[in-house]
């Protein structure tokens, strides 16, 4: 979309985000760079796994992949060889090494102001991420927040293929009980997921994509960040 034909100041509900979106009730909202600054630190993480078997793909490779589910991140980074001798080994230690990172994750302001404003449009609200659920728990104590602040928290297990593939947002969205989803997300993986599901997506700068990038993949609107978004003028258009 052009920015002429949308800007945060328009209700976001009433933006021409495409036919797609103009009657959504539930917005899903991505959690790794997009609600918590993590990106930076799974890219550390898979480094250190990767690194542990004397795999040593270049960081912009791995911070690009980064968003899709571990299922398909190694594979995609490493080549499909890697990925049948070493994925679930990789995946593994990935998590122990982000474990030892959780630490220093920080939270994006503005998420609970967020939630606030869908909420109050009469929106239903839910977490939809690539990740593991133990890890978006834990990004939910960075925030400050619990599973009860949302509709539906939908995570990789409850899931059998992770984004870019739809289920996790086609889950999460049949969980809050709404008919047609709006995504906020910082990947371009977010972007095509989204798409997939006939959902027009809100993209964050936060992960480290490009206005340009997340453009060009089909983001109705890229603002920098959630509290930009937070400050916006939700509002439900039924019908
Ligand atoms: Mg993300």
């Amino acid at each position: 979309m052009d920015s002429d034909s949308a800007s945060v100041n328009d209700p976001l509900a009433h933006v021409d985000l495409g036919e797609s979106t103009a009657v959504a009730d539930t917005v899903l909202l991505d959690v790794d760079g997009t609600l918590v600054d993590s990106t930076y630190l799974h890219a550390l993480a898979w480094t250190r796994a990767f690194g542990a078997h004397d795999l040593a793909p270049p960081w912009w490779r791995i911070h690009r992949t980064v968003g899709m589910g571990g299922d398909l991140l190694v594979g995609e980074v490493c080549g499909a060889d890697v990925e049948d001798r070493l994925g679930d080994t990789l995946r593994s230690e990935w998590a122990d090494r982000y474990r030892e990172l959780l630490p220093e994750v920080r939270s994006f302001p503005g998420a609970r102001e967020l939630v606030d404003a869908i909420r109050s449009a009469g929106l239903e609200v839910a977490l939809a991420s690539s990740g593991a659920a133990e890890f978006t728990d834990a990004a939910l104590d960075i925030l400050g927040m619990t599973r009860d602040d949302f509709d539906a928290v939908t995570s990789a297990e409850d899931v059998d293929r992770s984004k870019p593939h739809p289920d996790i947002l086609g889950t999460a969205l049949e969980s809050a009980g709404g008919t047609q989803a709006l995504l906020v997300g910082d990947t371009v993986w977010d972007v095509e997921s989204a798409a997939r599901l006939s959902a027009a997506c809100v993209g964050v700068r936060t992960g480290g994509f490009s206005e340009a990038e997340l453009d060009s993949a089909g983001a109705a609107l890229v603002v920098d960040d959630i509290g930009v978004l937070a400050q916006c003028d939700w509002r439900r258009v039924s019908g």
